[in-house]
């Protein structure tokens, strides 16, 4: 599986927002956006305006991170999304939503998109009572969502569960928390999508 290495807080401040790459730090004070209002490296100071296609370009980058999806498959969703009646841009944040990583994060299975990667990789996942190891399968209404039936892996999500109390959670998602059982109440509406984002700058640069 490819994955993104370097510095995850050198990402967000890079894109300006947070991005929430690295689990219970990102909720504290000690988060790096913060703390540094500005983007890493020296030339960063002198605060250079973005060109047309660099404003697209930015847009891009920081969903794709967000999501944690490299360029290859976020283009994939793209042309998924083009393919689909309707609002390309809307569809493709509706897309990036419905992966399981991103709900396993939401249901706090997971402490970050990349550490409910990892959960789902490891097999502790379930999806409709079966085992799912894969991060990107898109998840449908009404589909259950909980931990395979182990010990030790229950005990591991509880303790998740435990760590991100306090964290929001969306509405189209349900969670029993004695259960530990998630489920998908609707599909996701634009309001319902976790990053404040201008779909428009990403289909024309996705176009081009
Ligand atoms: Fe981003 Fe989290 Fe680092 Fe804050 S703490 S800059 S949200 S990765």
């Amino acid at each position: 599986m490819a994955r993104t290495l370097g510095a995850s807080c050198r990402i967000c401040r890079r894109e300006g927002v947070k991005l929430y790459l690295k689990g219970i730090r990102c909720h504290t004070v000690k988060c790096a956006v913060t703390r540094r209002k500005f983007p890493p490296g020296m030339q960063s100071w002198k605060g250079t305006k973005l060109s047309k296609y660099g404003t697209q370009f930015r847009e891009k980058q920081r969903v794709k991170r967000f999501y944690g999806v490299l360029e290859r498959q976020f283009r994939t969703y793209f042309n998924a999304a083009e393919q689909k009646k309707g609002n390309t841009g809307e569809t493709l944040l509706f897309l990036l939503e419905r992966r399981l990583d991103n709900i396993v994060y939401h249901l706090t299975f997971g402490l970050s998109r990349k550490h409910a990667r990892q959960v789902i990789r490891h097999g502790h996942i379930m999806v409709n009572d079966r085992k799912v190891n894969v991060p990107s399968y898109i998840v449908k209404v009404g589909d259950v969502i909980k931990p395979v039936n182990k010990e030790a892996t229950i005990n591991l999500i509880k303790t998740h569960v435990e760590s991100s109390k306090g964290r929001s959670r969306p509405s189209w998602l349900d969670l029993n928390e004695d259960a530990l059982e998630g489920r998908v109440m609707q599909l996701p509406t634009r309001e319902d999508v976790s990053i404040e984002t201008q779909e428009q700058l990403i289909v024309e640069h996705c176009s081009k």
